[in-house]
């Protein structure tokens, strides 16, 4: 069993073909999908295309867009959070490779989605690019630390390690399958299996062998292929490894 734990298919790249490539991807041995509403803006098509068999929600603002968190849009959020397909609030985090939002705004708005997650219960999904140190800084001052994962994960072992011991466990995305992708090897070497989870963050990302491409959420495979080939395991220990992960993270019930 396979589950892609972080897909963005609501993205207007799957127009044209969105059923399509979810029945491509269910008949290719996903068993779930989580879909990302990350935008307000995409919230609503979220919430929709979640009312399928087999696809969860969640939602959150995402740094690029801190500067849309207000009254209103919380308020927005908190009422799709507490929909029962929702599993998790995400993408919420830092970006200091685009910083589309100013850093003050971003840690602002990541802590007070944070303080939501504990205050509701329900686990995290953290998007943190460029932006490591600062990431940690917040993490180790928060009062409570809700469960979660460091989503598409691009740290060092030490950031890994210590992310870990809060209590997170790691997305692993298509970079892994990169040529040059020595330092998420390492982590994903010297990481136990219970710790990770593969995501696709279709459309982008491709991994290698569709690199360039359109992601989709049957490319999930390729994540796990290389998982079990850094690791010395099996394909399919692998893929039920992190299948059962993501179930017991995002307490995910069909
Ligand atoms: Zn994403």
């Amino acid at each position: 069993m396979l589950i892609d734990s972080h897909a963005h298919t609501c993205d207007e790249k799957f127009d044209n073909d969105r059923e399509e490539t979810l029945a491509r991807a269910f008949a290719g041995g996903v068993k779930y999908i989580i879909e990302v509403g990350c935008e307000p803006e995409s919230w609503d098509k979220v919430f929709e295309l979640s009312r399928k068999e087999n696809v969860f929600s969640m939602f959150g603002i995402h740094p690029q867009d801190a500067s849309k968190f207000n009254e209103a849009s919380l308020n927005r959020m908190k009422n799709l959070l507490n929909d029962k397909k929702c599993v998790a609030v995400g993408e919420i985090g830092l970006d200091y490779h685009y910083e589309y939002s100013p850093k003050n705004v971003q840690k602002e708005v990541f802590i007070k989605q944070m303080e939501l997650a504990v205050e509701i219960n329900k686990p995290v999904s953290i998007h943190c690019r460029s932006a490591y140190e600062d990431m940690l800084k917040i993490l180790r001052t928060l009062n409570k630390i809700p469960k979660g994962v460091i989503h598409c994960f691009s740290g060092n072992l030490n950031e890994a390690k210590e992310v870990l011991d809060m209590g997170f466990l790691i997305g692993i995305d298509g970079p892994c399958t990169y040529p040059k992708s020595d330092k998420l090897k390492d982590v994903i070497a010297n990481v136990p299996i219970n710790k990770l989870l593969v995501e696709t963050d279709c459309p982008y990302l491709a991994p290698q062998l569709f690199r360039g491409q359109r992601n989709e959420p049957s490319y999930v495979a390729e994540v796990a292929k290389k998982i079990a080939e850094v690791k010395g395991m099996q394909f399919e220990e692998v893929c039920n490894a992190t299948a059962a992960n993501t179930v017991n993270l995002f307490n995910l019930r069909s």
